[in-house]
Order: structure tokens, then C-alpha cells, then sequence
């Protein structure tokens, strides 16, 4: 079995591996077969800031490195016809067994299209966690007993389905980062992100006040904060109104 492979080793100059090592907070270790995926979406940006400020700490795991076969399959025909392979047991229970042989994990996260759908209460809830193990799946699927008995959590990242489960960890894992406390430079900024409060975001305009003709809301030039929060109050309602009204629902409700 080869070693973990961490994302941010020596290939990649931009990050001091001692340093997200020993001062991280959050650890996510992804088991997947194309762990070249990654690169980019943990790569750039506020991931890529929170992980050199050793905030989070995220490993991943080639799991063809867990196959005991010599070709480093892990994959197999379905029992019983029909089409498409099945992800094999042995591989993911070796990598995840191994994983938890060296700490404990508050989930083991199958990204799955009939997992339960990630929105903000979810994302908020799974940030409170330490250690998340997030397995990818591919082709037809995984051998339904590593869902009976290796997973704990399945989550999906909406009612269509994708090749792998690779692009919904990126997915999951930058919006579990943008919470850790730290990785935004505007600590308040994710507070006032669409959904936290239960609405969408009001617009946000920057200079030039005029362009084209397109004008900037006067109100947002008046310098008077009591009335230009009510009104961004009054324009998230209204949005949530009009492109969530179910949420609207629930915010009359409470
Ligand atoms: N046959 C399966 C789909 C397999 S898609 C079905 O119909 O349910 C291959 C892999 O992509 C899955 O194992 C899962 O890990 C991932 N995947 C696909 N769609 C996803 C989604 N909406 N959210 C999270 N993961 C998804």
C-alpha cells in the first residue's frame, strides 16, 4: 500500500507543508481514483489561502493504492445483468480502514446523487466537524455494502448526476473552508452570504456610480446606515420572494 498522498507536497512550492500540518484545524481526507482533479479547485483562491494559513488540512487518497490486485483495479461487473461497473469493497475498506487506524473521523461522507442535498444548514452543521472523510465514487456506482457499513453520511450536490463524485467533494470542501473562521478575510462576509440568515443576498455595486447610463440606487450614495440596511433587508425579501419562494415560506413562518 503506498503512502497518502498529500495534495500540497513537494510538487507544489506554493505551500509550506510543515506549517498546514501542525497548526490545522479541519482535516478532510478525500479517497478518490483522479486525485489530478483537485488541483484547482484546492489549489486557488480561498482554499488555497485557508490551507497555507494552516486552517484546514486536506490529504488525498489514490485509491488504487488500496487495491490488492496487481493491475490496481477497483472496479468489478455488476452482480445480475445491466450496465456499467461497481466500485469493489476491498479498496475503499483498506484506505478507510487505515485512515481511521491512525484517528477518529465524525463522517464518512459518500458523495451520492441520492445523498441528502447540500445546502447552507448542512454546510454549516458539517463545519462544526473535525475530521471528514469524503469517498468519491465512479461508473455505475459503489458495491452497496460499503454504503451499509463503511459509510455514515451521504450527500449529494443536487438532483443530476455526474461522472464522479470528484467535482461535488470540490464542491463540499470549499464550502466547508469558507466557514472555518479566518479563511475569509472579511471574518462578517460569510454571515452575510445568500442563505445564512434564511434569504438570498441584496445586490452589490461598486464604482463607477455611473456607467452607460446604469446607475447606482441613490439610496446606496445617502451615507446613512440605518436606511441603506433596511433597504438591503427590504431587497433580500424581496429576492427570496421571487427566486426562493419556499424559503420566503419559512421565513413568514418563524
Ligand atoms: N448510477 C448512479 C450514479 C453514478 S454516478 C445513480 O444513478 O445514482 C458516479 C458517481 O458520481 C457516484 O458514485 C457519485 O460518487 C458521484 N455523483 C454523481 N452525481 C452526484 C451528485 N449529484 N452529487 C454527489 N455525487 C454525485
Amino acid at each position: 500500500m503506498a503512502a497518502k498522498i498529500h495534495i500540497f507536497s513537494e510538487k507544489n512550492t506554493n505551500f509550506a507543508a510543515g506549517k498546514i500540518i501542525y497548526s490545522s484545524i479541519m482535516r478532510i481526507d478525500i479517497i478518490t481514483i483522479f486525485p489530478e482533479m483537485f488541483n484547482g479547485p484546492l489549489t486557488e483562491s480561498i482554499v488555497k489561502r485557508a490551507i497555507n494559513k494552516g486552517l484546514v488540512d486536506i490529504h488525498l487518497h489514490n485509491l488504487r493504492d488500496y487495491s490488492t490486485d496487481k493491475h490496481r483495479r477497483v472496479d468489478d461487473y455488476p452482480f445480475s445483468a445491466g450496465a456499467g461497473m461497481v466500485m469493489m469493497i476491498e479498496p475503499v475498506d483498506n484506505c478507510i480502514t487505515k485512515l481511521k487506524s491512525e484517528r477518529d473521523y465524525d463522517e464518512v461522507i459518500y458523495m451520492s446523487p441520492d445523498g441528502i442535498l447540500l445546502t447552507q444548514p448542512v454546510v454549516n452543521q458539517l463545519s462544526m466537524n473535525q475530521n471528514l472523510i469524503m469517498l468519491c465514487g465512479h461508473y455505475k456506482g459503489i458495491d452497496e455494502r460499503i454504503r451499509e457499513h463503511l459509510v455514515t453520511m451521504e450527500v449529494s450536490i443536487g438532483n443530476y448526476v455526474l461522472s464522479g463524485g470528484e467535482l461535488a467533494a470540490a464542491v463540499l470542501t470549499d464550502s466547508l473552508v469558507r466557514l472555518i473562521p479566518g479563511a475569509l478575510t472579511d471574518e462578517t462576509s460569510a454571515l452575510s452570504d445568500s442563505f445564512q440568515d434564511g434569504m438570498v443576498s441584496p445586490p452589490v455595486y461598486t464604482r463607477p456610480r455611473e456607467y452607460k447610463g446604469w446607475s447606482v440606487p441613490d439610496i446606496l450614495l445617502s451615507g446613512n446606515d440605518a436606511v441603506i440596511n433596511e433597504w438591503k433587508y427590504q431587497q433580500a425579501l424581496e429576492r427570496t420572494k421571487i427566486r426562493r419562494p419556499e424559503m420566503y415560506e419559512m421565513l413568514k413562518k418563524n
